[in-house]
């Protein structure tokens, strides 16, 4: 696939979810220090699990850097069972708390750092991955990461869009190396993409019929072609 026709494409693919779904205004969690702990208790569980273990963080007065290295192990551990893997996630979270009292605790302080030289930073903290750090540096730091999710991975597989490495970072690639790095509107991609896989382009029967991106879609295109509808979806070369 060509680097230029992809661009144009994934801008594209923007420009019709945005008029489709309108602006998302999303942010995970209510706060940076919420969404970097939920980053971590999502990881490999559904939301509404991580979410419920994230309300007793609250309930309990521990959804801070300072109250998760105050507290013992064992005590974040029962707070957060609802999330699946507690006792790792227990220590996820310490070590995360330790990363950020280097910080002051301050979401502010990370700002200041370059993205991709933060987010290698998060990556070396005992239990943040590549989802988790980039969810760290574009929500927490507010800096240009675009994040990868298995929603956004199931659309741009659809549409036919490849990337050179089937890997996190391959599929990242194909996003920053061809768009500006710009925060809000990664932020605004990201949630975008994920409202569509779950509202229309749905693990199971996807609603070709009514999606915005049909046109432009491999998948949709050769279903519409095979049911008599359109000849078929253009093809990047
Ligand atoms: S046309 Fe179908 S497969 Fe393609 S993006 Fe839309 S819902 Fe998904």
């Amino acid at each position: 696939m060509r680097k230029d026709g992809a661009g144009v494409l994934l801008r594209e693919v923007y420009e019709r979810l945005y008029a489709a779904y309108g602006p998302q205004d999303w942010w995970p969690g209510d706060g940076p220090i919420e969404t970097i702990i939920g980053a971590v208790l999502t990881q490999n569980t559904a939301w509404t699990n991580a979410k419920r273990a994230l309300e007793r963080l609250k309930e309990a007065g521990a959804m801070s850097p300072a109250a998760l290295r105050a507290l013992p192990e064992a005590r974040i551990a029962e707070l957060v069972r609802s999330s699946g893997s507690y006792n790792v996630k227990a220590r996820k979270l310490k070590a995360v708390a330790e990363w950020l009292g280097e910080y002051g605790d301050d979401p502010a302080q990370l700002a200041r750092r370059e993205a991709k030289a933060l987010r290698r930073e998060a990556l070396g903290v005992y239990g943040v991955g590549p989802e988790t750090a980039d969810v760290i540096v574009l929500y927490a730091a507010g800096l240009p990461s675009f994040v990868i999710d298995a929603y956004t991975i199931r659309v741009l597989e659809r549409l036919g869009i490849e990337p050179e490495r089937r890997s996190y970072e391959g599929y990242q690639a194909l996003f920053e190396e061809r768009l500006p790095p710009d925060a809000p509107f990664f932020n605004e991609f990201h949630a975008l993409l994920d409202v569509h896989a779950s509202a229309t382009c749905r693990k199971r029967a996807p609603l070709c019929g009514e999606c915005p991106l049909r046109e432009v879609c491999a998948y949709g295109g050769a279903s519409a072609a095979s049911a008599g509808g359109l000849a078929s979806a253009p093809r990047l070369a």
